[in-house]
């Protein structure tokens, strides 16, 4: 289906964009000038928007394939609020687009027969509504029903949302002003999945022999933001050693590493030091020695899912059994607190096949199960060769992400993070359950954005909270390994100017 606009006035463009997108996923959306020809295939909407007397009117029609009449299916006139300056007042502003967002939004429904579990919230972070709304003392009914009817959520989704709002704000209530989190980034893996859209290298051929200089680059940067925290009197409450896979890396590097952060930084304040251990591939007896060995006291081993065709068709170049023996591994060394990640909708699995990897997990009893699903990325070779795989419906993935509440409720977890991307299927949602007391600070304050998070690597980007004037500043490390390596110092400056 191709989707057709007529604007008159700019005003809401993207507004409309955003929520057409929702209901059309790739297909094609075309601003015009004119109507489209009588034969066209689609619907066409046509919208008209102006300030006018202070109040901003818009109408709205709708035209579907060579339905003739262009139906008009909205007209309003909201009333405007101005400052001193003679501007629209800022939430005057956003209540006006957010009721033009609702307008598009009921029409596309009715057009095309489809609710979206989410409405109108197209953000990544949906539960800062509810900390705000929390924050105003809204109680439970009032919140659950502006979700519902402002933003149009499924009656599911505001309660899911609710709750992971409500347990969110048991880790977010102990943030200072001092504590922040560390993100450090080794950008390799062994081979690429495809979905992929991270900054990660081969460890084989011309990047492989470049991870020495790496990890010397980083403990460069290692070194100069410890003079940073030492300066502002920082905290470090969670520490996270992402990627990539930094198991992917030789164990005597990983330890020289973990060593070197540790007699770098004051960890006393530290509550959750999290490495992903990532791919099975990555993991053997002597590199989780080495992680044991450190202060490291939360390990992720993601198997995306436990069916082995489906490994083999994402890149994958290990088994189910692998995931089990590694997972079995790490618990008879005494790690006593892994999280687990699977999708929803790769490619060519059904609905059985997602229930086998949740009942594979079960018996695993990891401490938490983070549910992602599938977000087709620009950068990623799935999305270069769509064609050649077979992805779910948005029916099926909404199918899907159902199962995953009962499995997490009897391996005795409950929902704690969540947050949505752009491009997953169904438009639906990544969520993160926890048995009770298993919750990732770091994973909490990365999506709820309440602490500064200084972030260390290739293409990490640090984030500065200044939770007084609701503003976050941003610094990027460049992406390249090469770049990174040749301009480490530069990445520190980035990092002081921004915190001093
Ligand atoms: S393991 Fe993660 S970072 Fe590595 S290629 Fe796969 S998706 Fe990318």
């Amino acid at each position: 289906m191709i989707l057709y606009i007529k604007l008159e006035g700019q005003e809401f463009k993207y507004q409309i964009e955003d929520v057409a997108r929702l209901f059309l996923c790739d297909e094609e959306i075309i601003f015009c000038e004119n109507e489209p020809p009588e034969d066209f295939g689609g619907i066409f909407l046509s919208g008209s928007f102006g300030m006018q007397s202070g109040r901003a009117v818009f109408e709205l029609g709708i035209k579907e394939n060579r339905a003739g009449r262009l139906n008009c299916l909205s007209s309003m006139a909201i009333p405007l609020v101005y400052d001193a300056c003679g501007q629209i007042e800022h939430e005057n502003r956003k209540a006006v687009r957010r009721i033009v967002k609702k307008e598009i939004y009921r029409v596309l429904s009715e057009c095309t027969g489809k609710k979206m579990p989410w409405g109108i919230l197209t953000g990544i972070r949906p539960a800062k509504i509810v900390h705000e709304l929390m924050e105003k003392n809204m109680p439970r009914e009032d919140i659950l029903n502006t979700l519902t009817q402002y933003y149009m959520l499924s009656e599911d989704k505001a309660v899911l949302l609710y709750e992971v709002a409500c347990t969110e704000r048991s880790i977010l209530e102990k943030t200072t002003d001092d504590l922040i989190s560390l993100y450090i980034g080794i950008p390799f893996c062994t081979t690429r999945c495809v979905y992929c859209s991270f900054t990660s290298n081969p460890t084989g051929g011309k990047y492989g022999a470049m991870v020495g200089d790496y990890i010397k680059a980083l403990k460069a940067e290692i070194s100069g933001v410890r003079e940073l925290i030492r300066e502002r009197g920082y905290k470090i409450q969670s520490l996270y050693i992402g990627g990539g896979t930094p198991t992917a890396i030789q164990s005597g590097l990983l330890k020289e590493l973990l060593e070197f952060i540790e007699e770098t930084f004051d960890l006393s304040h530290l509550e959750e030091y999290t490495l992903e251990a990532g791919r099975p591939d990555t993991i053997d007896e002597e590199k989780l020695k080495v992680i044991k060995d450190s202060k490291v006291s939360r390990i992720s081993i993601n198997p995306q899912t436990m069916n082995d065709e489906t490994l083999k068709v994402i890149g994958r170049n290990h088994t189910s059994k692998d995931i089990i023996n590694a997972v079995s591994l790490a618990r008879r060394m005494g790690f006593d607190n892994i999280n687990m990640d699977v999708i929803i909708g790769l490619p060519g699995e059904s609905p059985e096949m997602f229930e086998n990897t949740l009942q594979q997990i079960a018996e695993l009893k990891p401490e938490s199960l983070t549910v992602h699903t599938m977000a087709i990325k620009r950068a990623s070779k799935l999305n270069e060769e769509k064609e050649q795989y077979r992805l779910i419906s948005a029916d099926e993935a909404s199918y899907m992400i159902d199962m995953a509440p009962k499995y997490a409720s009897d391996m005795g977890m409950v929902p704690y993070y969540l947050y949505r991307q752009k491009n997953m299927l169904g438009n639906l949602e990544n969520i993160g359950y926890c048995k009770p007391g298993s919750e990732s600070i770091y994973n909490i304050q990365i999506m709820e954005e309440k602490q500064t998070i200084i972030a260390l690597g290739a293409g990490a980007i640090t984030k500065v909270v200044y939770p007084s004037e609701n503003r976050i500043e941003r610094a990027f490390n460049v992406k390249s390994l090469e770049d990174y390596i040749s301009r480490v110092e530069e990445m520190i400056e980035r990092k002081k100017e921004l915190l001093i």
